[in-house]
């Protein structure tokens, strides 16, 4: 716990990533030392700091749980297709 810098510096060229999670087309990173997260989804690269990466977990279970709740609520909404 005491190498962690809450000030969530930007990797640098001495990180060193270890893998933590591997799905589809998504990796999920984390550097040791700067403890900063590396978040891959396909092309796409984002990287956060353990703080920012917390809230996003938290925010993306949030909507995956309101997501999930619309959907057994009610059966999806029918789109028209006018021909
Ligand atoms: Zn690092």
């Amino acid at each position: 716990m005491s190498g962690y810098s809450p000030r969530g510096e930007a990797a640098d060229s001495t990180c060193n990533f270890e893998v933590l999670d591997k799905s589809g087309s998504s990796e999920i990173e984390v550097c040791r030392r700067c403890g900063c997260v590396a978040i891959h989804v396909g092309p796409m690269t984002m990287r956060l700091d353990l703080a920012s990466f917390d809230a996003l977990t938290m925010g993306m279970r949030r909507a995956a749980y309101l997501l999930s709740q619309e959907s057994n609520a009610s059966p999806p909404e029918r789109v028209e297709v006018l021909s």
